[in-house]
């Protein structure tokens, strides 16, 4: 079976303390994504990254089953009001948006969209851009979304991560774009690594554990049998070997936070999906 299928019952983990560091994190900020107050798309976003950094930085929630899964058996003309509601929330700070179909791959493409509308992209998991006003999009139901910004070098990337995406090396794929395509060290990158699967919640065989190498060992992982596996620990680890030094994670979890967001996991994969999304808003 798909080691990322294999579901472990919902709520049967202990609920991790409202501020508490997840289990076995390095050091890294906590930083809560707020609740935005737009009836029409429910969403939460990381208000300091607003204040700080000018970005546009966020998750839809499942409130009212606002699921935004175009790759899914969801009837598709109410999927398509809920995409127009977030378009429409967006505007006019980013006339475009860009997504794609996610394969749980380490592709991250630099994105120059010059003209407004909808870019629907294949099998990237990750996206790069300094074009103000194009919303960068990925769908999550507990991968982890990871938000990168080079600030006061006007770059931004938005990574797909799972456990796939982080034995790929997602991460490291994504520094080296920006690095490349904007002259950014990687100590001038602020990493966050938003809401998701939390260790509790997320139990592993010891193939994924392999396949994740040092960054899941160092996170105290043990080397056989079913394992809790804390993604946003992974990527701290593997952020903080990348050189990057100002990272934080959010308090909450996809699986326990059912009334707010979608799990795969939890659901035995029929939930719907949320969507994040970061980008630099047009002036
Ligand atoms: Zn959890």
């Amino acid at each position: 079976m798909d080691a990322e299928a294999r579901g472990r019952a919902p709520g049967t983990a202990a609920r991790p303390a409202a501020d508490a560091a997840p289990t076995g994190s390095p050091a890294a900020a906590l930083l809560r994504e707020v609740p935005v107050g737009d009836s029409a798309v429910p969403r939460l976003e990381l208000a300091e990254w607003a204040e700080r950094y000018g970005v546009v930085a966020g998750v839809t929630t499942r409130g009212r089953g606002f699921s935004l899964g175009l790759w899914s058996d969801d009837h598709v003309g109410q999927l398509m009001t809920r995409w127009r509601a977030l378009r429409a929330a967006f505007q006019p700070a980013f006339p475009a948006l860009v997504l794609a179909h996610q394969v749980h791959g380490t592709a991250v493409a630099w994105q120059r969209q010059a003209t407004d509308g909808w870019l629907i992209l294949d099998g990237v998991d990750g996206h790069a851009t300094g074009t103000a006003g194009l919303l960068l999009t990925i769908t999550v139901a507990d991968c982890i979304p990871v938000y990168l910004v080079a600030p006061h070098k006007g770059v931004v990337a938005l990574l797909h991560a799972g456990w796939r995406g982080a034995a790929g090396h997602i991460l490291e794929r994504g520094v080296a774009l920006l690095k490349s395509a904007a002259f950014v060290r990687a100590c001038d990158i602020v990493m966050h690594c938003g809401v998701g699967i939390c260790g509790a919640c997320y139990e592993v065989g010891s193939e994924v554990i392999t396949a994740l190498g040092d960054a899941a060992a160092a996170a105290g992982a043990p080397p056989a049998g079913p394992t809790q596996l804390d993604l946003r620990t992974v990527l701290v680890r593997q952020a903080q070997a990348l050189g990057l030094t100002t990272v934080s994670v959010s308090p909450w979890c996809s699986a326990h936070d059912r009334t707010q967001f979608f799990s795969h996991r939890a659901s035995g994969g029929r939930d719907g999906r949320m969507v994040a999304y970061l980008g630099l808003p047009l002036a």
